[in-house]
Order: structure tokens, then C-alpha cells, then sequence
């Protein structure tokens, strides 16, 4: 954590993968500078919008309305040129050109990553805020937009098993979530899954015929399983296959995809952007820098960036546990 002069003039941007409240998170972030007195500009498409010069100045009209728009008005993408130190100095000279003194990134662990960089190598100020529908960031309990991913997909899930229960149906319902299982984990308990499989634990099929198999003994026809995309989406895919191939069950395969990022983000996600929002600017404000926001026990407190970028969130099996207890 670092100690900087306090700041004034500040500039915000939204990076990586859309997340249903980052609006709500810039609101706050907009309207906590206003009242402080301080200005900020806002950058359009993430780091390319910073290498670009891609400012917008903000003012507290036009985050009017967006409290309950999923996506981000600054528009997020993803930006090959930032990993380059010589474009991370040009994307320091355009906020230093623009006077801006500090930045506020709401992104994922990647975004975060390159400010922690943007700090060390260019001592630009920054505060992060965690804005994933994957909830895999290291320093908070809970990241902007999960949430509403979970019930979204289980919004889905609940129709799915409508189906399911009418054919007696195997279903397997593949989420979002690359490296991490959280989302799926979530959804799974929620759903009444009768498994839930994660990138982080590994699985025996066998297992899972013989649930299935003796599931349908006891009269038990439909199933849903619930599984995160990991390294390639269509996973489902390949596991269904080896259901046929093992044991001769047909399953169904529903492949979430981009649905569960869009939409309007959910009270809890409002919330949580919100707080955290009001935070960051707090935060950096205060010549605080190199940190990200977060919330332990309902609590906003701040981490350093580079421990995020060192230690890994970890999954918990209480989860896929008890969902696995209770499908009987
Ligand atoms: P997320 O922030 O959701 O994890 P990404 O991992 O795609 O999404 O990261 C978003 C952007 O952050 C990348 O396109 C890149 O511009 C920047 N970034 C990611 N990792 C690094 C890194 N190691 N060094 C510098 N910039 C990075």
C-alpha cells in the first residue's frame, strides 16, 4: 500500500468482461468525486481508451439512469498493447496530459494487473474495484456482478429442469467461469444440482454414472449437473459424450454463455458497487494507492494489488458437498 499526495482530478475506466453493475459502480465513483469537489474523466474501451486518449469528461447528469443498466457506458474490451511497458508510458502521458492524477480501473484480476503495473512503472495513483461476474478475486468476498450471474443462471436452470422432469431428462448445464468454479459452484447448490464440476477439484465419472444409475433405482428419472466451462467453452459437450460412451446415458447438454453477463444487475450487486464505488474514490482521495477495494464480512477494506496478483482465491467444497448430500 502507498502513500501518495492527496488527489483531486481523477479518471475512471471499466476493462475485461462486462460485469451486470459496473454502471453502478461508475455512478458511484462519478458522484463521490462531484461531491468531493474533485473533477473526472471517464475512458472509453478500457486500456486502449488510456493508450488512445479516449477521455470523456463526466458529469453528474450523464450518470443519470445507468444505476440499473447491465454492460458499462464506458464501453470494457480487452487490450493487447497494455501488456507493452512502452504503451503502458504512453498511456501514462495522456492522463498526465489531461491532468489527471489518479485512475480508478473496475475490472477483473488481468485489470488489475496492469494497474498495478501503470503504479510501479509510471507511479501513476490507482485503486481498483472488482467488477467479474467470476467472483475470483483474491481481497474480496464478493465481486460486482456475480450476484446477478447467479440468478440468471438460475433462472435458467429452474426452466431447465421443467423440461428435465417432464422427459426424464439428464441434463448438463455448462456456466461461465474459465479458471474458476465459483459461479458454478453457486448455481449448482442454488439449482438442487446433482453435481456441480469445477476446474478446481478434479472428478471421476464413474462416480457420477453410479449417482445417476442409482439415483434412477430408486426411481429418480431426471438429473441436472451443472458444470463450469474451463479452459474450453463446450465442455458439456465432451462430458456428455463420455456419459454415452461409459454408461449409455443420454444427456442433454444447455450452454449458458453470454446471457449470464447482461441484464440488469440485482439489489446485492447495486450494493456492492455502490460502497465500493463511494470507496475507491475515498481511497485514492486520500493518497492511498495501489490497492484494490473489497468486502470481508460486509466490511470495505482495501488490499494491496500485488497480493491479489501473488495468492489465488480459493474455492471452497462446502458447496459441491452438500449438494451432493442432498441429491437423493
Ligand atoms: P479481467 O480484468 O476481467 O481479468 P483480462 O484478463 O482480459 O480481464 O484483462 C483485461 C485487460 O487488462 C487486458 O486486455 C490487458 O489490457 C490488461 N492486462 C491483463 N493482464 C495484464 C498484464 N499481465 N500486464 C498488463 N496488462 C494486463
Amino acid at each position: 500500500m502507498n502513500q501518495t499526495k492527496p488527489l483531486s482530478r481523477l479518471a475512471v475506466l471499466t476493462s475485461g468482461g462486462d460485469a451486470p453493475g459496473m454502471n453502478a459502480a461508475l455512478r458511484a465513483v462519478v458522484r463521490a468525486t462531484l461531491a468531493r469537489q474533485g473533477s473526472i474523466c471517464g475512458v472509453i474501451g478500457g486500456y486502449s481508451g488510456l493508450i488512445h486518449s479516449q477521455f470523456q469528461e463526466l458529469d453528474t447528469r450523464l450518470m443519470g439512469n445507468i444505476i440499473q443498466r447491465g454492460g458499462t457506458m464506458l464501453k470494457t474490451g480487452r487490450c493487447l498493447e497494455f501488456l507493452k511497458p512502452e504503451f503502458r508510458a504512453q498511456a501514462a502521458a495522456n492522463l498526465k496530459t489531461k491532468g489527471i492524477e489518479g485512475l480508478i480501473v473496475i475490472g477483473g484480476d488481468g485489470s488489475f494487473h496492469g494497474a498495478h503495473l501503470l503504479f510501479l512503472e509510471q507511479g501513476i495513483p490507482v485503486v481498483g474495484i472488482p467488477g467479474t461476474i467470476d467472483n475470483d478475486i483474491f481481497g474480496t468476498d464478493l465481486t460486482i456482478g456475480f450476484d446477478t450471474a447467479v440468478n440468471t443462471a438460475l433462472d435458467a436452470i429452474d426452466r431447465i429442469r421443467d423440461t428435465a422432469t417432464s422427459h426424464d431428462r439428464v441434463f448438463i448445464v455448462e456456466v461461465m467461469g474459465r479458471n474458476s468454479g465459483f459461479l458454478a459452484a453457486a448455481v449448482g447448490l442454488a439449482g438442487g444440482a446433482e453435481e456441480i464440476f469445477v476446474p478446481e477439484f478434479p472428478f471421476t465419472l464413474d462416480k457420477v454414472v453410479a449417482k445417476i444409475k442409482a439415483g434412477a433405482d430408486r426411481g429418480k428419472k431426471s438429473s441436472i449437473l451443472v458444470a463450469a466451462e474451463g479452459q474450453k467453452p463446450g465442455r458439456a459437450y465432451d462430458l456428455a459424450e463420455q456419459l454415452r460412451k461409459k454408461a449409455n446415458i443420454e444427456a442433454k447438454v444447455c450452454i449458458l454463455g453470454h446471457q449470464q453477463r447482461g441484464g440488469a444487475p440485482s439489489a446485492t450487486d447495486r450494493n456492492l458497487a455502490t460502497r465500493l464505488g463511494v470507496a475507491a474514490v475515498d481511497v485514492i482521495c486520500s493518497g492511498v494507492s495501489d490497492v484494490m477495494v473489497g468486502l470481508h464480512a460486509d466490511k470495505v477494506m482495501t488490499t494491496p494489488l500485488s497480493h491479489g496478483l501473488e495468492q489465488k482465491k480459493g474455492l471452497s467444497r462446502e458447496f459441491l458437498k452438500l449438494a451432493s448430500l442432498l441429491s437423493n
